[in-house]
């Protein structure tokens, strides 16, 4: 090998050494890898579909209602977020302290199709007065987020791919190998009313019912105590209609009057569709990421409990198997 040869292959071993990764999508999923990497000092980028950051965790203003609560934001895709992890405690902790989260219930109520039946206790949920797409809006103030679709491999970076499967494989189709999930779709009906027409409570889980699975009570959530209720559709009727999503809404309406005893309709709604909602339990991947030479996977269906703490961790994973390739 002659000097320029061996100068070469060195040049070319640390263009290998210091590849940056490209990271899609900027979730909590996509945000906690690229704080890995951004803490391990490795080159990357991250760049996000749509202008707002957050994903699922998505907070929507009221826009046009004609009320004082024009601005005011409803969450209509994650609810709230549980802390289990010590590490993800840490960052929970950090969140409280900025004052960007607080703990809000241990206390839900249950409900079947004819009524409330009970209250159920459970571990601390998790608010974020702001909305809960502040939560991933606080962890990423530091980051530079580029606004753009990935749409194909990139030649010269590293690829994270941090979003659900069936979006992943729109990249690179062998993603949907790497996973047994089954997305379940979930359309969100936000419901402004003019007034309180129910006694206090945080949210009900409703059993059994052909339309709805979930009442979260928005004014409590925000701590503004607006009379707001956020709707979650059962997977078939959302199933159903993710081509109209906004006809769900008198369906919506029909079903908090019915359970929660009450006859008054909303002064203002808007219906969100959410075709890759949830991963089904039990259909998960335990594995916490997947590399695969030039290509890496994270995301909330790699862990038993797909959730906000699962893609937390499982983007920290990532990160951290990046940092070790480099
Ligand atoms: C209705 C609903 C209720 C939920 N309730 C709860 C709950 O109560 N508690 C809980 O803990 N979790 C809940 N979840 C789940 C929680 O929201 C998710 O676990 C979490 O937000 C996953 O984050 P993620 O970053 O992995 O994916 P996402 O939040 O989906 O983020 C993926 C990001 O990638 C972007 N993207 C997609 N394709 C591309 C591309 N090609 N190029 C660039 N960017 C791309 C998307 O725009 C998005 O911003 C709920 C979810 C929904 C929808």
């Amino acid at each position: 090998m002659n000097k320029f040869e061996s100068l070469t292959s060195l040049l070319n071993v640390i263009q290998h050494l210091a590849k940056p990764v490209l990271i899609a999508g900027a979730g909590i999923t996509g945000v906690s890898c690229a704080i890995a990497l951004r803490d391990a000092g490795v080159p990357f980028r991250i760049v996000n579909k749509g202008y707002r950051i957050g994903g699922r965790m998505a907070s929507r203003p009221v826009r046009d209602s004609g009320t004082p609560f024009d601005g005011r934001v409803f969450d209509t895709g994650a609810s709230y977020f549980t802390v289990s992890d010590p590490d993800f405690a840490a960052v929970v902790s950090e969140l409280e302290i900025a004052g960007v989260v607080q703990p809000w219930t241990d206390t839900f109520h249950f409900a079947d199709p004819e009524g409330i039946a009970g209250v159920k206790m459970g571990p601390m949920r998790y608010r974020a007065e702001l909305g809960i797409r502040s939560v991933v809006e606080y962890l990423a103030r530091d980051l530079v987020i580029e606004e753009g679709e990935v749409t194909e491999l990139p030649t010269h970076e590293r690829l994270a791919l941090c979003m659900p499967t069936p979006q992943a494989a729109r990249v690179f189709p062998q993603a949907s190998e790497l996973s047994t999930a089954v997305w379940e779709p979930v359309i969100s009906v936000s419901l402004l009313f003019d007034q309180v027409y129910w006694a206090a409570f945080d949210g009900i889980f409703v059993n059994q019912d052909a339309h709805v699975t979930w009442i979260a009570n928005d004014g409590a959530r925000r701590g503004d105590h607006a009379p707001a209720l956020v709707v979650h559709m059962s997977p078939v009727l959302s199933a159903g209609h993710l081509v109209d999503p906004e006809d769900v809404t008198p369906i919506a309406v029909a079903a908090v009057k019915r359970i929660m005893s009450f006859d008054a309709d909303p002064v203002w709604t808007h219906a969100h569709r959410w075709t890759f909602a949830k991963p089904l339990e039990g259909t998960t991947v335990s594995e916490p990421n997947f590399v695969l030479g030039e290509v890496s996977r994270a995301g909330d269906e790699f862990s038993d409990r797909p959730r906000v703490e699962a893609g937390w961790r499982s983007g920290r994973d990532l990160g951290r198997a990046l940092v070790d390739l480099a």
